[in-house]
């Protein structure tokens, strides 16, 4: 999301004859896009704020803005206590940057945090900051109607709008003619992603149906599905195109049903369970990545281990796993008590981790002697003489580079594994 965002803000100061640089000494102005998720991402940019504030000594014209979900939330500490910063621009102001740049370098402080009803910035080319050349996101909505108990989104990034999806098709169209090979469609919620025109009403499944048919050596990939929303349709939908990469992102946050209550998940236990069903039937080769919060308000030893048991009974490939963070003015900042012990919610953790490690290793020793379509992404992090892809159902795949390139798409055998990574050989290109 972070990175879509960044990508617009670079295409909106370029039209105003700024260029990007890689370099930060060389800049004239900073800004950093944040995150308020987890009260850790805040804290980080705290420390990165001292650090960088520290090259205005050397760089009197030097102005240091801050972008995105922390502007929102913190824009008097921001601009009253922390003197280092001169831009304060919320996730709908970015196209108000060369006006608020120009104002600080009139030696004003520049701040706009109003939220939209209707900015998804649909017009703007986002200039693309990735290094590979093969694989790019495309937001299609932005901001969230759910109301989790436990999230900041809603208040942060406004409520939902999607984007139109004409706008949606010719972005990625012109990925693809660049030479991309895969888009990552980019969305809160995906599956309420709707857009009316004309009486006629376009939903997620219909969208991604029509990326998908921008040509078949384009790969889709999206996220995050909701558990509450993710709908036959879309399951079909994934299942009749073979450029639609066979891997959902279906994060459960908790196993335990008073607890997905208590977050205002909207969903239970069973209900998970039924969606990961329809799931293996509709998409038999379909891998499964999670999000799951642990210690989260009132949590018992029982309802962990509810959480445990969902994980091991699902096989998730991967997860993204979190200790509770309160987020102030949330609903459970408001009503509930943030109780469960630090040590606690540490220890839930490492037991979740390991039992996840122990999963993804078995996911990974299933694959070894099948044959995957990998594309490819460039040379291997560790040695040229090693190419570097995903499978469809997102697993990094690494190989001997015999002459393929980046963005090509290949047959590989896998052979053995690390914990990270499937090792294989090439069987021939595509
Ligand atoms: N829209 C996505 C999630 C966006 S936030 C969804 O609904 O799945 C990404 C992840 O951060 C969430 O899935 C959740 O696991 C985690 N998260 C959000 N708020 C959190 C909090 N207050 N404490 C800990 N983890 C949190
Ligand atoms: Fe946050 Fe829930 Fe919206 Fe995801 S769906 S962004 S967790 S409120």
């Amino acid at each position: 999301m972070n990175v879509a965002d960044s990508e617009v803000v670079v295409s909106i100061l370029s039209g105003a004859g700024f260029t990007a640089t890689t370099e930060i000494k060389a800049a004239d102005l900073i800004l950093i896009n944040t995150c308020s998720i987890r009260d850790n991402a805040e804290q980080r940019i705290w420390g990165r704020l001292k650090e960088i504030g520290h090259l205005k000594k050397h760089n009197k014209e030097l102005k240091i803005g801050i972008i995105g979900c922390m502007a929102e939330r913190l824009k008097e500490k921001l601009l009253e206590t922390e003197k280092l910063v001169d831009i304060v621009v919320g996730p709908d102001a970015y196209r108000e940057l060369p006006v608020l740049v120009s104002e600080a370098e009139a030696g004003h402080k520049a701040v706009n945090v109003l939220l939209s009803r209707e900015e998804t910035y649909a017009d703007i080319s986002p200039v693309r900051m990735d290094k590979n050349g093969v694989s790019s996101f495309v937001s299609i909505m932005r901001g969230c109607n759910n109301m989790c108990s436990y999230c900041v989104v809603p208040y942060v990034r406004g409520a939902e709008r999607s984007r139109n999806p004409e706008s949606i098709i010719r972005e990625a169209t012109q990925l693809f003619e660049n030479g991309y090979r895969e888009v990552t469609l980019l969305g809160q919620n995906v599956d309420s992603y709707k857009w009316i025109d004309n009486q006629h009403s376009t939903g997620f499944h219909e969208l991604l149906e029509r990326v998908a048919l921008i040509n078949p050596l384009l790969r889709v990939r999206f996220s995050t599905s909701h558990p509450k929303d993710i709908s036959d349709d879309l399951l079909h939908t994934i299942a009749r195109h073979e450029n639609i990469c066979k891997h959902i992102h279906l994060p459960a946050q908790s196993g335990s049903t008073r607890i997905l209550n208590l977050m205002n998940r909207e969903y239970s236990r069973e209900w998970y369970m039924e969606r990961v069903e329809a799931i293996h039937r509709i998409l038999p080769d379909c891998s499964l990545s999670t999000d799951m919060i642990t210690g989260f308000c009132t949590e018992t030893d029982d309802d962990h281990k509810e959480s445990l048991s969902l994980m091991e009974w699902t096989g998730f490939d991967f997860a993204y796993m979190f200790k509770y963070s309160e987020r102030p003015g949330t609903k459970a900042a408001r009503k509930y008590k943030d109780d469960v012990p630090e040590e606690i919610k540490s220890a839930r953790l490492s037991e979740m981790i390991a039992i996840q490690n122990k999963l993804s290793v078995k996911s990974k020793k299933n694959d070894i002697g099948k044959i995957y379509e990998v594309l490819i992404e460039g040379f291997s992090k560790r040695s040229s003489d090693f190419l570097s892809g995903r499978t469809s159902s997102n697993k990094v795949v690494v190989f001997p580079a015999n002459g393929q390139s980046k963005g090509q798409y290949v047959k590989i055998q896998v052979e053995r594994t690390t914990s990270a990574t499937l090792i294989g050989k090439c069987i021939n290109s595509i």
